[in-house]
């Protein structure tokens, strides 16, 4: 048996996954998503992903399209059925299917589609070489602390990134500092040890690799600068890394050309990145 989506009520086949062309997710991108990770057959941080989850669609008045019981239950069997043991679970909730009309529907029941993908576990290579990446002007609305799904700045920025021979685009505001990724939170370690990252406000999205490796950090008794941090102030950084449920904690080696630090991923860097994993039994050293 293939792989399964789950779409309003019903398991099927992935390719004949299908939802209405008037979902108001498809016509206006009016929905709001969730990327849990997948670590050997178990959701990492669950219920942190449901709490953002209930936050984004309070923030939109959406309404849950089943209990939060019941979405746990289904992404359970969704994960069983696909046999996925490293990789992700999408779940998308936009607020229905009706005629359209920019204003909210009345009487319409949430849409729901969740989806599984395996991933591959970062190669040595990879984390041996940490990733590029370039900056551009961050052109996105001023909730990006809601997870919606209207993602096409982020889509056109990973690509100027993908055009760049980067994988990753950190998003800079007017004033010349760093918001955050295309799809992940950005970090630097200046040369007294610090880490900084921003905080989070409506300027950025929330990450929980962010929120989960922020208690690892006090945890450790490790330096944290809360604030922005400029593009120039990234480019002398001594170490510079990203985080996301997809890519965990990943070094930065490279920013718009230049070399961070020695060119090579940091200490620091390595040392959350081995903690982060660690909060779900992770050792990539072991595997
Ligand atoms: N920032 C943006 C814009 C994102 O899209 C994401 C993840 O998709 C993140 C940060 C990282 O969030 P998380 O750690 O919850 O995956």
């Amino acid at each position: 048996m293939g792989r399964l989506a789950y779409v309003n009520g019903r398991f099927v086949p992935h390719p004949q996954a299908r939802v209405h062309v008037e979902d108001r997710g498809y016509q206006f991108a009016d929905g709001v998503y969730e990327v849990v990770p997948v670590a050997n057959g178990r959701l990492v941080d669950e219920e942190l992903h449901l709490d953002r989850l209930d936050r984004s669609l309070a923030e939109l008045r959406i309404g849950w399209p089943m209990s939060r019981a019941a979405l746990r239950l289904v992404s359970h069997e969704l994960i069983r059925r696909n046999g996925l043991a490293n990789g992700i679970v999408y779940v998308q909730v936009t607020r229905g299917v009706a005629p359209r009309d920019h204003k909210f529907p009345k009487g319409v029941k949430p849409a729901l589609v969740m989806t599984t993908k395996q991933l591959k576990r970062a190669s040595p290579a990879v984390l041996a070489q940490g990733l590029k990446v370039v900056t551009v002007p961050d052109i996105r609305w001023q909730r990006r602390d809601i997870k919606s799904i209207s993602l096409l700045p982020n889509c056109l920025a990973k690509q100027q990134a993908f055009e760049a021979g980067a994988t990753e685009a950190w998003m800079v505001e007017p004033g010349g500092y760093v918001t955050e990724g295309s799809s992940t939170n950005a970090w630097i370690v200046t040369g007294e040890g610090k880490v900084v990252t921003r905080k989070a406000n409506h300027e950025i999205l929330n990450g929980i690799t962010r929120q989960v490796l922020l208690k690892v950090m006090a945890e450790e008794g490790i330096v944290l600068d809360e604030r922005p941090f400029s593009v120039e102030e990234a480019y002398k950084a001594r170490e510079a890394f990203l985080t996301s449920s997809s890519n965990f904690v990943m070094p930065v080696t490279e920013i718009d050309g230049r070399p961070i630090g020695n060119g090579h991923p940091g200490l620091v860097t390595q040392r959350l990145r081995r903690s982060y994993l660690a909060t779900f039994g992770l050792d990539e050293e072991a595997a």
